[in-house]
């Protein structure tokens, strides 16, 4: 098979990654050098097993690295053992209220438990008791602080949960662990604005070697949740800081997984997949760019291969665009022209530019392997 070229941008970052220690959850290695992952949590009522597993496979297949079930009530507790069992993604407990449920989501194998120290009920008092569980059982935690539920000490304190708050309480109950020698654990402070957010998370990551899980509590529908968090996690790991996303959007939690992806995949933290790069139309435009790109983005859209296709409406930029990418079409006189590599392989009549695009593409992806043909497209503005 001839070799694909890929042309796709170099794979720098804007900063190197701080270095946090590395922790396990489940199988799935945080921090360190590993990977940025990508969280979700269901919507289902934990306690209906098969639902939730049924919504764990599906976000697993859309790309979730990590899941984190809530667990509410005692049903929710016993239903842990099975779905931490039978789910192909580690499997994060939410523990609010109740350290009783700390306890059962460590004995049922859980890859690690999210505890919420404002709101445990005597939460300090546990510490010794959860770490030295979480130790037994090599299972990790994270401290998950929350404006919306923080220390009531430092609400006092700081008269609202301002950034030194949030960071506060983490560091705080992260040395209660660590007197009781217990280091597997990532910080969380999220805060619904990217503002505060951002400066708490720059405190912590100046505080010590935790890995840290980056989320914009409450960011919104899927517009606004979207934006607000890739501002912030862009920012974020702009600089080098954050270990593991989650996305919280008020939209399905596939959603939230494939945003996840796209941030890292403009940051260079994760390999990029397929790549429309389409002109936003002008005057000059000699096609409906609009329309083209969104029937080449929704006939591409389960491919992952490292794929940049160029779409663009007229010959002022269409040819070098077209050029530079893997595969792309150039428009203009009720025709497109179709490049592969750099190379005019075809000119089109416009109503063939889709299909053929769609071909050439498929006929790339088959030269790249099996594997490499599920997933969403990225799309790109020239
Ligand atoms: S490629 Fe042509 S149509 Fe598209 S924005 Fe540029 S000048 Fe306008």
């Amino acid at each position: 098979m001839p070799a694909v070229n890929l042309g796709m941008p170099s794979a720098k970052t804007l900063a190197p990654r701080r270095k946090s220690r590395q922790i396990n959850v489940g199988k799935v290695k945080v921090g360190g050098d590993a990977p940025v992952s990508v969280q979700s949590m269901t919507t289902t009522k934990t306690y209906d097993i098969n639902a939730t597993l049924q919504q764990i496979a599906e976000l697993t297949a859309s790309g979730c690295e990590i899941v984190r079930v809530a667990c509410p009530t005692d049903k929710d507790a016993e239903a842990l053992k099975i779905i931490a069992m039978k789910s192909q993604i580690p499997v994060i407990a939410d523990i609010h209220f109740q350290p009783k449920y700390v306890f059962a989501a460590i004995d049922a194998g859980c890859g690690a438990v999210r505890v919420n120290p404002g709101n445990i009920r005597k939460f300090d008092d546990q510490v010794g008791a959860i770490a030295k569980a979480a130790k037994d059982a090599g299972t990790s935690l994270r401290i998950g602080v929350n404006a919306g539920s923080l220390d009531r000490r430092l609400l006092e304190k700081y008269g609202k949960a301002t950034p030194e708050a949030l960071a506060e309480s983490a560091v705080w109950e992260a040395s209660l662990f660590e007197e009781h020698d217990f280091h597997d654990f990532k910080i969380s402070v999220k805060h619904n604005d990217p503002v505060v957010m951002v400066q708490a998370y720059r405190l912590l990551a100046e505080r010590g070697d935790w890995p840290l899980h980056l989320g914009v509590t409450e960011a919104g529908p899927s517009f606004q949740g979207t934006i607000k968090s890739a501002t912030a996690f862009g920012i974020l790991l702009g600089e080098g800081i954050g270990d593991t996303i989650r996305v919280s959007l008020s939209a399905p939690p596939a959603e939230e997984v494939k945003v996840g992806h796209q941030i890292l995949q403009s940051l260079n933290l994760r390999e990029r997949t397929l790549e429309i790069v389409s002109c936003p139309s002008c005057g000059r435009a000699q096609v409906d760019v609009y329309s083209l790109a969104e029937n080449v983005t929704e006939g591409l859209k389960d491919m992952t291969v490292p794929l940049r296709v160029a779409v663009m409406g007229c010959v002022v930029n269409g040819p070098g665009e077209a050029r530079d990418a893997d595969l792309g079409v150039a428009s203009g006189n009720g025709k497109g022209q179709i490049f592969v590599k750099g190379e005019v392989i075809k000119t089109v009549p416009e109503d063939e530019i889709v299909q053929t695009l769609i071909d050439e593409a498929n006929r790339i992806a088959d030269e790249m392997g099996p594997d490499a043909r599920t997933g969403t497209a990225q799309v790109v503005t020239a």
